[in-house]
C-alpha cells in the first residue's frame, strides 16, 4: 500500500532529518513530513536551524566579522584598504545562498537515502496514523509502525512588545534587515540576542540590550560571564541588566521608530530605537501536532513528555529535539533523532545528556560543557581549576586575537574532568576536544600528557590541564606541585 511506512517523521529540522536518514540507513521505509515553505512557496527541509537559525545567523556573524576586521583590524597587520563599506543586500544574498545550499543538501540526502519527503502539515490522529494536510488543503492519511515527532520550536512573543515584522521583529526578522539600523534595541541578553546584537553592532548599529535578570548569562561560569560582559561592552554593546520591558509604542509615519518602556532599579525608563528585536526565548511548536484523543502527554509548557530514550507515554510514538525537554540546541536534537532510529533497530544507543556543549558564537566565542564552579560548590564536590589566558598563546598573538581564557575543572580526588569553560577565539572547536576527553572519562592528567601541535590555539587547552596540576609552562602557576 502506497501510504504505509515503517517510520513517519513529523518535521525535518536537525532532529527530524537525522532521525529520518538514520531510519532509512537502518532499512526502515521512512517518510518525513515538512510544512516549511520559502517565500516563493517551495518546500524546504532543515527546519529552524538551516532556514532561520544556526546557519543564517552564523553566515551573518562571519560576514560582519570580516567587515569589522577589514574596517578596524587589517591596519594592525599593515594592510591598507581605504574606506570599507557594507552592502547589506549582498551580505543577505550570500546568507541565502548558504541556506539554500544546505537545505538543498538535505533534500539530496533524503533522495540518496530513499527517505520520502512529503510536503504538508502532519498530525498524529491515532496510534500508527498520521494525517497530512497538503498546502492545497487536501488531506491524506499515512500509516506507520513508528512515529517520530520533531516539530521543533518557535520564538516566544511577549505582550509588551508584539512583533509587527517591520519595526519590532523576532530572530527571523533580525536576519533580514535590508539596512543597518542606526539605533537597535534587543530584548533578552540570551544566546540569540547576543549573537544578533553582535552582527548589527559590527556593521555600525548602536545596540542596547535590555535584560530583565540582574545576572548576565546565568547558565555560564561566573568568571567567564564577567569576562564576556567586559569584552562585549568594550565592543560597543550596551547591556542593561535588571531592565524589564513593560511596554512599547511604534510611531506612525514613514520612518518608524519604537519607544520601549522598561523598569530598572531606578524606576521607569524609556528608550527609542529604529528597530527592536525580541529574543526572549523559544517555545515548543507542539500545538496541533497530536490529536488529544491519542493521549500523548505534554508538560505545562507544551513540551512533549519523553523518557531518556525519547519515547512518549504512547507506544510507537517518539519525540525529539526542541519539542522535548532539555536545551534547545540543534546538536542535542540530532543525537536524539539518531538515538530513536537506532533503538527502533534494537540498538542500545543513548544520549549523554551530561555532555551537551553550549556555544555563543560571538567573537570571541563563549563555550562550555559539564559543571561550573558554582554548581560544584553547591553540590559540595571538591575540585581543582586550571586556567590559561589566550594573551600568552603564541597562535592567538600571531592572529591578534588574544581576548579570553580557558578554565578546566577536575575532581580533586579522582582528577576526572568535570567541566570546561572557555571565552576565546574558536572556543567551540577547542571545547570539543575536551568534550571528547570527557566522553572517554579522561583525567586532567590525561590531557596534560597528550602532545598538542605548536603553534595552535589548542595549546591553551593543554596549558589549562597543566595549570590544573601547577605545571603550566607559559604562566606563573598558582599552586605548584611536583
Ligand atoms: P526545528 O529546527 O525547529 O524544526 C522543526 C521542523 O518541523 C520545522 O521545519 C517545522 O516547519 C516542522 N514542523 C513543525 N510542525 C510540523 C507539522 N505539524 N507538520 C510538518 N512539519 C512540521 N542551535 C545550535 O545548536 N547552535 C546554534 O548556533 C544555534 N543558533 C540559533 C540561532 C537562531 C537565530 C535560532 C532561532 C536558533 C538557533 N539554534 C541554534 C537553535 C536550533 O535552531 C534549534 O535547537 C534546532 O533547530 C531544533 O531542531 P528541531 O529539529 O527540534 O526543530
Ligand atoms: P534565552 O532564553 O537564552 O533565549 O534568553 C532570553 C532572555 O530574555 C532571558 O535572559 C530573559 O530573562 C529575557 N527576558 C524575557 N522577558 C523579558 C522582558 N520583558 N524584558 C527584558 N528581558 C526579558
Amino acid at each position: 500500500m502506497a501510504n504505509q511506512y515503517d517510520v513517519v517523521v513529523i518535521g525535518s529540522g536537525p532532529a527530524g532529518y537525522h532521525a529520518a536518514i538514520r531510519c532509512a540507513q537502518l532499512g526502515f521505509n521512512t517518510a518525513c513530513i515538512e510544512k516549511w515553505l520559502t517565500k516563493d512557496d517551495k518546500t524546504v527541509y532543515g527546519g529552524t536551524c538551516l532556514n532561520v537559525g544556526c546557519i543564517p545567523s552564523k553566515a551573518l556573524l562571519d560576514s560582519s566579522h570580516k567587515f569589522l576586521e577589514a574596517q578596524a583590524h587589517f591596519a594592525d597587520h599593515g594592510i591598507k584598504t581605504g574606506k570599507v563599506s557594507v552592502d547589506v543586500p549582498t551580505m543577505l544574498k550570500r546568507k541565502e545562498k548558504v541556506v539554500s545550499q544546505l537545505t538543498g543538501g538535505v533534500a539530496g540526502l533524503f533522495k540518496g537515502n530513499k527517505v520520502e519527503g512529503i510536503a504538508g502539515t502532519g498530525k498524529v490522529v491515532a496510534k500508527g496514523k498520521v494525517e497530512v494536510t497538503g498546502h492545497d488543503g487536501k488531506t491524506d492519511t499515512l500509516e506507520a509502525r513508528h512515529i517520530i515527532i520533531a516539530a521543533g520550536s518557535v520564538p516566544i512573543d511577549i505582550p509588551p512588545a508584539p512583533v509587527d515584522n517591520e519595526t519590532i521583529v523576532d530572530s527571523t526578522g533580525a536576519l533580514e534587515f535590508t539596512e543597518v539600523p542606526k539605533k537597535l534595541g534587543i530584548i533578552g541578553a540570551g544566546v540569540i540576542g547576543l549573537e544578533l546584537g553582535s552582527v548589527w553592532a559590527r556593521l555600525g548599529a548602536e545596540v542596547t540590550v535590555l535584560e530583565a535578570l540582574d545576572d548576565f548569562l546565568p547558565a555560564v561560569d561566573r568568571q567567564i560571564a564577567k569576562e564576556a560582559m567586559k569584552i562585549f561592552t568594550k565592543q560597543g554593546l550596551t547591556i542593561k541588566l535588571g531592565s524589564k520591558v513593560s511596554g512599547s509604542k511604534v510611531s506612525k509615519g514613514n520612518k518608524k521608530s519604537v519607544t520601549v518602556e522598561y523598569t530598572d532599579s531606578e524606576g521607569e525608563q524609556k528608550a527609542q530605537f529604529d528597530k527592536l528585536i525580541v529574543c526572549v526565548g523559544r517555545k515548543p511548536a507542539t500545538e496541533n501536532v497530536v490529536d488529544a484523543s491519542v493521549g500523548v502527554e505534554l508538560d505545562e509548557r507544551g513540551f512533549i513528555k519523553v523518557d531518556d530514550h525519547c519515547a512518549t507515554n504512547v507506544e510507537g510514538i517518539y519525540a525529539a529535539g526542541d519539542a522535548v525537554r532539555g536545551p534547545m540546541l540543534a546538536h542535542k536534537g540530532m543525537e536524539e533523532g539518531v538515538m530513536v532510529a537506532e533503538r527502533l533497530a534494537d540498538k542500545k544507543t543513548q544520549v549523554n545528556y551530561d555532555l551537551v556543549p553550549s556555544v555563543i558564537y560571538t567573537h570571541p566565542e563563549v563555550a562550555w560543557v559539564g559543571k561550573n564552579e558554582e554548581e560544584l560548590k553547591e553540590a559540595g564536590i571538591d575540585y581543582n581549576v586550571g586556567s590559561f589566558p589566550f594573551a600568552v598563546n603564541g597562535r592567538a598573538l600571531a592572529a591578534n586575537d588574544t581576548d579570553g581564557m580557558i578554565k578546566l575543572i577536575a575532581d580533586a580526588k579522582t582528577d576526572r574532568i568535570l567541566g570546561c569553560h572557555i571565552i576565546g577565539p574558536s572556543a567551540a572547536d577547542l571545547l570539543q576536544q575536551v568534550v571528547i576527553a570527557m566522553e572517554f572519562s579522561s583525567s586532567a592528567e590525561d590531557l596534560a600528557l597528550t602532545m598538542f601541535s605548536h603553534p595552535a590555539l589548542s595549546e591553551a587547552v593543554h596549558e589549562s590541564a597543566l595549570a590544573l596540576h601547577g605545571h603550566a609552562i607559559h604562566i606563573a602557576n598558582r599552586k605548584r606541585r611536583k
